[in-house]
């Protein structure tokens, strides 16, 4: 077991975890793995769970939600090849786990969480972590941040049923998407891309996430 003070034990599972669930999978952007290295993905667990903050799994954070797999997070992130002038929207804060990778990574990030329950201890811990290129919102993110667009990038962090046009008209060209696309039992991860104008759509890793709700959301769940 890993004593809540222990700094060491916890940069060693990290780096286990960069190299055995990221690199020998395949994430071999160097920003995305300097990225991973840094951020401490335990603070971004419940203290019940944060022994297993490393794992190659989801965890339950509160309100029936998950913090991602780490390499699931990374996989979003290397598709998204954020450069440091970028501003990013997230869809689904959560934990705060991977608006932190975000932030790392890209300029600005702007987050929209459902939840206050989850948005208000994602701002603490982004705040005591130091962050400040980070603005994280409640309420319903499903049809994006119009008034804050465009956006270089926008991820979203729940199952979707679609690509919403609406997060498409925030981009810039050149922009991308990245989101997982199917039921709310089983999704593909789909990567968008603004070429000329027009939607240029890829198809990448099989994935599971907790379903999208509200107004672009799948009707009925959460
Ligand atoms: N990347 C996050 C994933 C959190 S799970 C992490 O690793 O911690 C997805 C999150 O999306 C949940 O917290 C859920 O409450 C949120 N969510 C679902 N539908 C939403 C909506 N319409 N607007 C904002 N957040 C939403």
């Amino acid at each position: 077991m890993i004593g809540s003070n222990n700094a060491e034990a916890f940069a060693t599972a990290r780096a286990r975890m960069v190299a055995e669930q990221l690199r020998a999978r395949g994430i071999d952007d160097d920003r995305v793995l300097a990225a991973f290295s840094r951020v401490p993905r335990h603070e971004f667990v419940p203290a019940e769970h944060r022994d297993d903050a490393y794992s190659d799994y989801p965890l339950p954070i509160g309100e029936g939600q998950t913090i991602s797999q780490p390499y699931i997070v990374a996989a979003m992130t290397q598709n998204l090849r954020l450069q440091p002038r970028d501003l990013v929207l997230e869809i689904g804060t959560g934990s705060g786990f991977q608006t932190a990778v975000l932030a790392e990574l890209a300029a600005h990030v702007y987050s929209i969480e459902r939840f206050e329950a989850l948005a208000a201890p994602a701002r603490g811990v982004l705040g005591r972590l130091g962050y400040r290129n980070i603005t994280v919102f409640t309420g319903d993110g499903s049809a994006g941040l119009p008034e804050l667009a465009p956006f270089d990038a926008v991820i979203v962090s729940a199952a979707a049923p679609r690509v919403n046009p609406a997060w498409f008209e925030q981009l810039v060209e050149g922009g991308r998407i990245i989101v997982p696309v199917g039921t709310p039992q089983a999704q593909e991860l789909h990567l968008v891309q603004k070429v000329n104008g027009k939607a240029s759509t890829t198809r990448l890793d099989p994935c599971r996430f907790v379903p999208l709700v509200g107004a672009e959301g799948f009707p009925g769940a959460g």
